[in-house]
């Protein structure tokens, strides 16, 4: 796909009602750490985290939809009120449908952001597709807008702000009503 220029950037922006985001490698570094007994760690932002919930509290909804599945992202989602969390999922594609058919949303107003090839599907299908500034050669191919940061280093926050920038909801900047634990 052709890269948006940032005018066609904005103006998308400014239609998206959902921001749509794969977990490992957009969310996270894509590094997962395996323990022992199994239990997993990842490296989420805790940047990212605070634009999640201050897009949350602008009246954006945000999903996570990852083809993995683990109780780390489970725990991440609950701490930050996002309650479309979609894990295991397969087909993201599917999912991402299902999803905007329950928002009563045409694609025009989703956004996807992804890292790798099974995230191609849903990023085609999203009316604003996005990828990390580290996402796979094939990804940066397809995506209409990628960041200048990577997955799980600011990615996520550089989307949501484009998006609510767009729509006049980024605050000017970072006061006290956007304090909350991220
Ligand atoms: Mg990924």
């Amino acid at each position: 796909m052709r890269r948006l220029s940032s005018a066609a950037a904005a103006r998308a922006a400014a239609k998206i009602s959902l921001v749509a985001l794969d977990v490992d490698g957009v969310l996270t570094d894509g590094k997962i750490i395996i323990n022992d007994d199994g239990g997993e760690a990842k490296n989420f932002h805790v940047r990212d985290g605070m634009a999640i919930v201050m897009a949350l509290k602008h009246g954006l909804q945000i999903a996570v939809i990852s083809g993995r599945r683990s109780k780390v992202v489970e725990h991440r989602a609950r701490e930050l009120g996002i309650r479309h969390v979609y894990q295991g999922a397969g087909d993201k594609l599917s999912v991402l449908k299902r999803l905007l058919a329950k928002l009563k949303l045409t694609p025009s107003r989703a956004a996807f952001m992804g890292d790798d090839i099974n995230d191609l599907e849903a990023m085609g299908f999203a009316g604003f597709s996005a990828a990390p500034a580290d996402a796979d050669s094939s990804v940066l191919e397809a995506a209409a807008w990628v960041s200048s940061f990577p997955g799980g280093g600011g990615a996520v926050r550089e989307l949501i702000r484009l998006v609510m920038t767009a729509q006049g909801k980024w605050p000017s900047h970072d006061g006290k009503a956007y304090s909350d634990e991220a």
